[in-house]
Formats: C-alpha cells, structure tokens, sequence
C-alpha cells in the first residue's frame, strides 16, 4: 500500500492497531534473506542454520564403558556368593583391549574406552575387591548392557542433527563438533542500519547546550543489534530537515535489508519521517494500541524493511522488542518460536486505562514460597529510562484491562526471552 504524507496523517485518533495483529501483520510481509555463507564451526556461535544437518556417524560410534571398572562377561556373574575373575588386560580411552573376554575373565577399564570383544557389561570399581590379577566381589544382578553405553545410543548416522533455521547455542556447537562436523552452512548476516533524528539530539562527548539532550536511542539500538547474526551501521543524528531526513533515508536504503530510525514518527510539525517514507518508499501502518510507542512506522525502503521507532527512548525499546526482535528472527531465517510468557503474583496494584496494550516495566522474582512475584518498578512514563533498567520483565496488561490489584496473577516476559 502506498500512502501520501496527507492520508497517513490524516488518520489520527481512528483506527489503532492492535499489537497482536500488527506483529502478525509484519512477520507475515517478512522473507528470510537469501544468501548463505560456509563457516569454522568455531565462528558459527549465534548464527542461523542454513540447511539441515545429517549425521555421518553414528555417537557413540562404538560400545564405550560409562565408568572405571571391569568389563566382564554377564553370564560369569551367577546370583550367589562371591565371584572371583582374572584380569587379562586393559582397556583406556583411546587405547583399547586388543584380545577378547573368554571365560572367567574381565578387563580394566576406564570410562569412554571401547568395552572388548566377549564383555557385555562393566562393574562399577567401587564393588569388587583386587587381589593381584583377580578381581573378587559380592555377586549380585550383573545384567548385560550394565554401564555400556551403545553405539548410536545419542545420535545415528543419517540422522538429522539440527534443522534449517536453528540458532547455534552452545549445546549445537558441541552436538555439531560430537558428529564431526567442522563447517556449517549459515544464512548471511542481516544488514541493519539505523539513525536518530532531531534537532535536539546532542551526540555524546559534547557540552549540552539549552533545551538539548544526549541522543540515547543510537545507543539503545547498537546494543540491542549486538549480536553474531547482524551487522548494524550506526549513521549517526539527522538533524530536523527534510532533505536531511531523505538523504539520511537514501543512504540508508542502499545499504540495509533493514533500516531503523528513531524519532519524528509523531504528527509533529516536524516529524518528517513518515512523510518521506510515503515519498521514498511505502508505507503500511503507524499507530498501534499499545503504551509506551504508540507510533511506529512500518513499511518498505526499496528492497530494505522498514521501521520508524518513536523518539521516546522507552518507547522505542518497547517498540524495538515487540516488533523489530521478531522480524530480525524471521528476517536472519530463524525458525519462529513463541514469546516466553510467564504467571506471576502482582506484589502491588498496577494502575492502567483500558484502552490500548501495556508493556509496563517489573521486577520478577521468587517469591519465599517458591512462586513468582512481580513488583513495578515505579514511574512508567516513556522517557524513564532508569526505571527501565531497574526493570527484568515486561509485565503484559491486554488493552481492556484496568490494571491489575495486589495478589491478582498477571502476565510477564521476562527480559531474557528478549535476545537472539
Ligand atoms: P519525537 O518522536 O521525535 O517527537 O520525540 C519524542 C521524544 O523523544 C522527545 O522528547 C525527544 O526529545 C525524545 N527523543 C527523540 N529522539 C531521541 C533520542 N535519539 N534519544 C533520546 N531521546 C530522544
Ligand atoms: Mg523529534
């Protein structure tokens, strides 16, 4: 849809969108980008899987003991008395028993060392007594596959390891490494660049001069876009100008899949953002039903997504997780995953109008009793950033709520769930 600057601010006060379906409506114009990348499984930390990934082995890849012990042959492990074997040898990790357990005999072995031909289960060290090369111990249930762990117990060969589209934690770095393999296909790095804009923006390192402030949001979004799957262009304050804000659009368009601006997306007289979005590129939505941010941008820039983030710094992380977090997912090809929401008791009253969706900010913590309580963190207005950093969840209140008492359970996102 592409809107004139007249009909996009002519719509004021009508029609707000709602959170739910303005998210549903962005991810759904979304596509992952193209472009993939062959990368050391070392330097894939973060990053998102491009193509599925099939085992060529199986792990184990051989009967392995899970102890230090003795590999022994159940069958030599009657039910009573004592039983006495010999020790014909050892088996160590990465060294193993060359021959086979032939009857009445067992092998030293420790754990991860291949269990040898003729032994079926290993004894536990702790059980039997040594007396020179003969083991004795108490006889009791030896079941074979006793402390073996069994080829292909973990992941077999022709396995699908990892999908396409899954991010690379830890875990999947190590699972990778445990199937041999070194290199992984990734989906490119999503290009982002952003600015602020405002005549009062003063960068930091300069003396405020009157009725200036420092520019906090360019900071706010290099730290929210710190992450292995981006690669984010800060191109610094654009002042209140409307060529200064379609040159700042041009360059950035050229250059992003995906471009972010904060500030001057208000019916400000001069709030040039959406007005030159209308211009340069299109534009779809810009009023949602939600506080803090309820003006957002959203449209396209040539090739590159477009969002216009409000000015108001809460406002603009508010916006930022709600909405830009989920299209970076969907964008770097990353599989969708629903937002963590949790319960929790309110530890006060929650004042809000109905009307639109509130993202207030809460500490979340563990209540004595072990259940989980959230607090408020005090002032809530949309240019307090203090009381967002104080804060360790987003406490959902719906748009027709009318806040929440002391006791009543409400809904909370912890600031954890909010990363990639
Ligand atoms: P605007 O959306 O441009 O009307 O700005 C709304 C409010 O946010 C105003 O109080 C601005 O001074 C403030 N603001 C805008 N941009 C920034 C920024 N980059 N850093 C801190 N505050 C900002
Ligand atoms: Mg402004």
């Amino acid at each position: 849809m592409n809107t004139s600057p007249a009909d996009c601010c002519a719509e004021p006060s009508r029609k707000l969108l709602s959170v739910e379906e303005g998210r549903a409506r962005i991810l759904d114009s979304l596509q992952p980008v193209e472009g993939v990348e062959r990368l050391p499984l070392k330097s894939a930390t973060g990053r998102i899987l491009a193509q599925d990934i099939v085992s060529a082995i199986d792990v184990p890849c051989f009967a392995n003991s899970a102890m230090d012990g003795y590999a022994v042959r159940s069958q030599d492990c009657p039910g009573e008395g004592d039983t006495v074997l010999e020790v014909v040898g050892s088996s160590f990790a990465g060294a193993p028993f060359e021959g086979a357990v032939g009857r009445g005999q067992c092998v030293r072995i420790m754990t991860g060392a291949v269990v040898p031909e003729g032994a079926d289960a290993v004894l536990m060290q702790e059980r039997v007594e040594r007396e020179d090369e003969r083991i004795r111990f108490a006889s009791g249930s030896v079941e074979a596959g006793l402390n073996v762990r069994y080829p292909g117990e973990d992941t077999r060969r022709g396995d699908t390891v990892l999908e396409c589209g899954k991010r690379l934690g830890a875990a999947e770095i190590a699972l990778l490494a445990s199937v041999g393999v070194g290199e992984v296909p990734l989906r490119r790095r999503l290009r982002v660049a952003f600015f602020s804009t405002g005549d009062e923006l003063t960068s930091l390192g300069q003396p405020l001069e009157a009725g200036q402030i420092y520019d906090s949001n360019r900071y706010a979004l290099s730290a929210m876009l710190s992450a292995p799957r981006i690669e984010y262009y800060d191109l610094g304050v654009i002042p209140d100008r409307r060529d200064a804000v379609r040159d700042a659009f041009r360059q950035a368009g050229a250059m992003a899949d995906l471009v972010l601006t904060s500030g001057g997306v208000s019916v400000g007289e001069a709030d040039y953002v959406t007005e030159t979005l209308a211009e340069l590129g299109q534009i779809d939505f810009w009023r949602m039903a939600m506080k803090p941010g309820k003006p957002l941008a959203f449209g396209r820039l040539g090739a590159a997504v477009f969002f216009g983030l409000p000015g108001n710094p809460v406002s603009a992380m508010v916006t930022f997780y709600q909405f830009v977090l989920p299209a970076i997912r969907k964008m770097s090809g990353e599989k969708a995953r629903a937002p963590l929401l949790l319960q929790a008791r309110c530890a006060g009253d929650l004042r809000k109008a109905p009307g639109r969706m509130e993202f207030q900010r809460g500490i979340l913590q563990t209540a004595a009793d072990g259940s989980l309580e959230v607090s408020t963190t005090g002032l809530q207005g949309s240019h307090v950033l203090s009381s967002m950093s104080r804060a360790n969840c987003f406490i959902h209140l719906p748009a027709e709520s009318s806040g929440a008492h002391r006791g009543e359970m409400v809904t909370v996102q912890p600031f954890a769930d909010l990363g990639y």
